[in-house]
């Protein structure tokens, strides 16, 4: 096995090896839960999701965790601008989360740790830091003593003058230097808090990820993983906390995704660009959403564009169709020729690039092109008069195995009959003129689901597929 990893450490691209031999502990950091994810958000659960089923198809016994922050400010004043209890707000949108990435082909973690059931750990972890002179408490809050720790700046490759210069110095600060971060907030009155031996309050964001990694894994894993914008602070102070507590190295190797986009600019509320999952997936197939992610290598940005969107719904629907003939004509065909080695040897080929472009850094971009090179040979393999039923298997079952890597499903909703689309649109004007207009938009929203256009006319209502 030979999976290269482009390690955000070292800058480069290096040999995979895991601690445990044919054993992946991989770490992914996860949503605050107080609003639907946005399409930023919903990069790194493909890309991960990617890496997670290729090093499965790879042998390996992945274990997979991803976190939910489920208390911190923003949480809290939602919660407060809703009425709403922090931990009903929390679970509506754990339940939304699980919705949205299953939409996108993602598969549940094995484990989704929330900050709210690990208090206790959270506190001991801390006091260890304390204990070690790598935190202080400072009326009520736990600051990290950033200059203790030496590497500090290793990931993100910024030296600790660097920062100094670059760090604000607020105002009343409790800090004894403008590059310690919090690892415990004291209480504000009325605040959801939790009983520390220090006082009253709730974590800091970054101490979490470390609380989580060392009680489900232990002191190292091998691929701690998230969006490029969690390098630092996020990511530069879970190695800090992390390595301080167990003066071990934390995670063998960082994987970083790019942006996203929207039209050329970047998402902000501020310019109303701004998508949720579980928005566009009403407009837009989340397999098709998937498979444009997909091409795009993960540590490149991607620009979301309508048209770049469209391309992708086509290649994808390129894929599916080629799919769809082989199973029609494997219903058909019998064996009027020979197996052709030649045929069997371009599916070969192809399988084999697909695992050469997947072991260089999980480049899907690549990968998919195998699987035109699939597509296109069984679409000339197809135009011929005679086939033989084990080469079109082969291409069949190539293109199954291969999507399923990427988290692609090739079967979709099996499409209305004429007739029962007839029938339903004649049902639906009597639930209009029996006013029972629930009914009726229900009809419409299957029949939209399915990409049927309706069109009034004198005639009556008159459809086609879109
Ligand atoms: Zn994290």
């Amino acid at each position: 096995m030979a999976i290269q990893i482009f390690n955000s450490l070292s800058r480069q691209k290096e040999l995979f090896k895991p601690i445990e031999e044919g054993k992946v502990r991989m770490y992914v950091c996860g949503p605050t839960v107080y609003n639907y994810i946005h399409i930023g958000n919903a990069r790194p659960v493909i890309a991960y999701d990617t890496v997670r089923r290729y090093l499965t198809y790879r042998g390996y016994e992945v274990d997979y965790v991803s976190n939910f922050t489920d208390v911190d400010d923003k949480i809290i004043k939602v919660a407060h601008e809703l009425g709403e209890e922090v931990s009903e707000l929390t679970e509506r949108f754990i339940a939304a989360y699980f919705e949205d990435i299953t939409a996108l082909g993602a598969e549940k973690a094995n484990a989704h740790p929330r900050v709210t059931d690990h208090m206790d750990e959270i506190i001991e972890f801390i006091a260890v830091l304390i204990e070690k002179e790598y935190a202080y408490v400072s009326e009520g809050d736990v600051y990290y003593r950033t200059r203790k720790f030496k590497n500090y700046g290793q990931l993100s490759h910024q030296s600790v003058d660097d920062l100094k210069i670059g760090a604000r110095i607020e105002a009343g600060t409790k800090k004894e230097d403008a590059l310690d971060f919090a690892l415990w907030k004291a209480a504000k009155p009325g605040e959801i808090s939790w009983q520390a031996p220090w006082g009253e309050g709730r974590p800091g964001w970054h101490i979490e990820c470390s609380v989580m990694v060392h009680s489900h894994f232990g002191d190292t894993i091998d691929i701690h993983a998230g969006g490029q914008d969690l390098k630092f602070p996020h990511h530069e102070n879970e190695i800090a906390q992390s390595e301080a507590f167990t003066d071990k190295k934390f995670s063998n190797y960082w994987m970083h995704n790019g942006y996203i986009n929207i039209d050329n600019e970047k998402m902000s509320k501020s310019l109303g660009n701004f998508i949720l999952v579980h928005d566009i997936i009403q407009q837009i197939d989340p397999q098709v959403l998937r498979f444009f992610m997909l091409s795009v290598h993960y540590r490149n940005p991607i620009n979301f564009a309508q048209d770049l969107v469209e391309a992708a719904a086509n290649s994808l629907d390129r894929l599916r169709t080629s799919h769809k003939n082989l199973e029609h004509r494997l219903t058909a065909t019998t064996n009027l020729v020979a197996v052709d080695p030649a045929e069997l040897a371009i599916i070969e080929e192809a399988r084999a690039y697909f695992i050469e472009s997947m072991d260089d850094d999980f480049n899907t971009a690549n990968a998919i092109s195998a699987l035109f090179n699939i597509s296109t040979a069984a679409n000339k393999y197809l135009n011929e008069a005679n086939t033989n039923a084990e080469v079109l298997t082969a291409y069949k079952t190539a293109l199954e195995e291969l999507m399923l890597v990427l988290g692609l499903q090739l079967a979709q909703d099996e499409d209305l009959l004429d007739e029962e689309i007839d029938a339903l649109i004649a049902e639906r004007q009597q639930a209009r003129k029996d006013r029972d207009f629930a009914r009726s938009d229900e009809i419409r929203d299957l029949l939209k689901a399915q990409n049927i256009i309706l069109e009034d006319t004198r005639q009556g209502v008159r459809w086609k597929r879109g």
